[in-house]
């Protein structure tokens, strides 16, 4: 009901979801990561495989399009990379994801407002807590900028994959603090672990 993580048939949240509130209201991630759907990520994150991106989005866009009118969504951001992981790699996947996702929706796109402002480690290096841990003061937010959109009150962050959700969940503190009223999420896929 929350994140979107599956579910046994008599549960209504996850275990995470449970016994923790997140700094976002709710997300929705379209596929379980699994062995089919992370070669198909990778693609995209390794190879930039354009054609990939294309049949996703328009997948996700057809699958979220619904809460997205019912959060009544008036920006969508991705989930920035640090700008030397961005050199490295040469272009945010998130990024991609999240343009393709606002243009198809009609939907202002703003990623030059949130910035990782410090270089952290791989989350998947980390159990649960460290994952918090690495991430905490890792995200800005440009005020100023987030101002000069106007109306950027309800926000949803784009993602390729949602794990402990500890990246979404900063991004999402550093939103509110600046002002935005409600964070949301889209992904491409979520994990079943915790
Ligand atoms: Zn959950």
């Amino acid at each position: 009901m929350i994140c979107s993580k599956p579910v046994s048939k008599d549960e209504v949240y996850c275990r995470d979801c449970a016994r923790t509130s997140h700094g976002y209201e709710c997300g929705y991630a379209m596929w379980s990561y699994n062995r089919i759907t992370e070669g198909i990520v990778a693609d995209i994150k390794y190879r930039r495989s354009l054609s990939g991106i294309e049949f996703m989005v328009s997948e996700l866009v057809y699958r979220s399009a619904d809460l997205i009118r019912l959060w009544n969504v008036n920006a969508v951001v991705p989930v920035p990379l640090h700008r030397k992981k961005l050199k490295q790699r040469g272009f945010n996947q998130a990024g991609i994801i999240g343009e393709h996702y606002a243009a198809k929706l009609g939907i202002c796109y703003i990623d030059d407002v949130l910035y990782r402002i410090r270089y952290t480690m791989p989350q998947k290096l980390f159990d649960d807590t460290g994952r918090k841990n690495n991430l905490q003061g890792a995200f800005r937010v440009d005020e100023e900028k987030l101002a000069s959109y106007g109306k950027a009150e309800n926000v949803v962050l784009v993602d390729d994959i949602y794990t402990s959700g500890s990246t979404i969940n900063e991004c999402s503190m550093a939103l509110k603090e600046a002002g935005v009223k409600k964070v949301y999420f889209v992904c491409l896929c979520i994990g079943d672990g915790y």
